[in-house]
C-alpha cells in the first residue's frame, strides 16, 4: 500500500487545473517518467495545450486497437491551496483529486508498471488525459475520434460509489437559447415584443415536451435544469433580448439526436436561436458481454460481492459508448468530489488495484 500512497501524494501536489497548463504538462511529464519501462510503449499527444498519454504493451505504434482501454484524467477542479498538499488521517488521504481521480489514476499507473516489471504483455492500454473536467474535447474525444484509438471494452474508475459497478449513464445535452424581442417604452408595451416573455413561454413548452411524470426513487428519468437566465436592460423597457442556458439529462430510449431535434423544433416556434454547448449519448452496458462478465467475476473475487449502480453525471464513458464500446465504471471508497473535504480510503485503492489485476488476468 505504501508505494500507492506515496504515488497518490505526489500526484495531488500538482495543481493540475485547466487554468494551469504548466501544471498539466508537469503532471504528465511525471506520469511519463514514472511509467518509463522497456516493456511499455508510451505515446504522447498535445492538443489545444492539453497533454495526454497512451500507454500499452504493444510493439507497433500503428496498432491502436486494444481489448481493454483503461481511461483516467489527471486534471482536477480548482481547490483551496492547502488541498494540493495531501493530508493523511487514519486510512484516508485528503486532497483535491484524491477520489476524482488521482487515486484511481495512481492505481492504474502502478498496475501498468507492475505488469511490465512482471514481463507480462496484456492487450490493454492506459489513457491519461488532462481535460476531463472541462469536457474532454482534447483528451478522450481527440484520442478516440482523431487519433483512432479503439477497444473492445473500456474501464473508467471515475464514477459511482464504494465499488458499485456502474453500467448505466444518463445522456446529457447543454444548450443555450437566445430570444429576440422588439424594444418599446415600458409605458406602451403594445408597441413592443418582450424577449423575456418568449423565453418563459419557451421554457414551459420545452419542459412539457422533454419531461414526463415519474416516481422512480433513483430518479432514473429525464430532468431539465435552467442553469442561467439573463434578459432585459431596465425596468421601463420592453426587453429586446433574453438568453437561457439549460442542462437536459435523459435516459434511453430517448436519444441525443431526438433531444436535439425537439429542442430545435420548439425553439423555432419562438423565433429563438439554439446553440448546443456539449452533449453525450446515454448508455447501458450489456452485462452478458464476455468482458463485462470477466469484470464482474474479478470484483466478486476481491470483494466477495457485487453491487450495481447507475450514474446521473456524464463521464468520459460517453465517448466510448458513442463508438459502440461497452464501458464499466467503478469508484473506490471516498467522498466529496469537487468539495472542500475530498478524500479516498487507501485500503480501498489497494482493493481497486487487486480487482484490476484480477481482471487483466481474465481478459
Ligand atoms: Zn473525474
Amino acid at each position: 500500500m505504501e508505494p500507492l500512497k506515496s504515488l497518490l501524494r505526489t500526484l495531488i501536489q500538482f495543481e493540475s487545473v485547466a487554468e494551469r497548463p504548466d501544471q498539466l504538462l508537469a503532471i504528465v511529464n511525471y506520469a511519463e517518467k514514472y511509467l518509463e519501462h522497456p516493456g511499455l510503449r508510451i505515446e504522447r499527444f498535445m492538443k489545444g495545450e492539453k497533454p495526454s498519454l497512451v500507454v500499452s504493451f504493444k510493439r507497433s505504434r500503428r496498432d491502436r486497437h486494444f481489448k481493454v482501454i483503461f481511461a483516467g484524467h489527471l486534471d482536477v477542479v480548482p481547490a483551496r491551496r492547502e488541498q494540493f498538499i495531501a493530508r493523511e488521517e487514519g486510512d484516508r488521504i485528503y486532497g483535491r483529486g484524491a477520489l476524482d481521480m488521482k487515486g484511481p489514476c495512481a492505481v492504474m499507473m502502478k498496475l501498468f508498471k507492475d505488469l511490465a516489471e512482471a514481463g507480462e504483455e496484456p492487450d490493454i492500454a492506459l489513457m491519461l488525459t488532462t481535460d476531463e473536467e472541462i469536457g474532454s474535447q482534447n483528451g478522450v474525444r481527440y484520442l478516440l475520434e482523431d487519433e483512432g484509438y479503439s477497444s473492445d471494452f473500456a474501464v473508467i474508475p471515475d464514477s459511482g460509489e464504494d465499488f458499485h459497478i456502474i453500467t448505466d449513464e444518463k445522456g446529457a445535452l447543454h444548450f443555450r437559447v437566445r430570444f429576440k424581442g422588439k424594444p418599446a417604452h415600458g409605458s406602451m408595451p403594445w408597441l413592443g415584443e418582450s424577449a423575456i416573455e418568449k423565453a418563459l413561454l419557451f421554457y414551459e413548452d420545452i419542459k412539457g415536451t422533454l419531461l414526463y411524470d415519474s416516481d422512480d426513487p433513483e430518479h432514473w428519468h429525464n430532468t431539465l435544469t435552467l442553469g442561467t437566465f439573463h434578459g432585459g436592460k431596465k425596468v421601463n423597457q420592453v426587453p429586446p433580448e433574453a438568453q437561457m442556458e439549460l442542462d437536459f439529462r435523459f435516459v434511453p430510449p430517448f436519444t441525443l439526436d431526438e433531444a436535439k431535434r425537439v429542442v430545435s423544433y420548439v425553439a423555432k416556434k419562438y423565433g429563438a436561436e439554439v446553440e448546443f454547448m456539449s452533449e453525450g449519448e446515454p448508455f447501458s452496458t450489456d452485462l452478458d458481454h464476455p468482458i463485462s462478465k470477466a469484470f464482474i467475476e474479478s470484483v466478486k473475487e476481491v470483494l466477495g460481492e457485487v453491487k450495481f449502480g447507475k450514474t446521473h453525471g456524464a463521464t468520459d464513458g460517453r465517448f466510448f459508448a458513442a463508438r459502440g464500446i461497452p464501458v464499466v465504471m467503478i469508484y473506490p471508497e471516498g467522498e466529496d468530489i469537487h468539495g472542500d473535504n475530498e478524500w479516498v480510503s487507501v485500503p480501498s485503492l489497494a482493493r481497486l488495484y487487486d480487482i484490476f489485476r484480477a481482471f487483466v488476468k481474465r481478459v
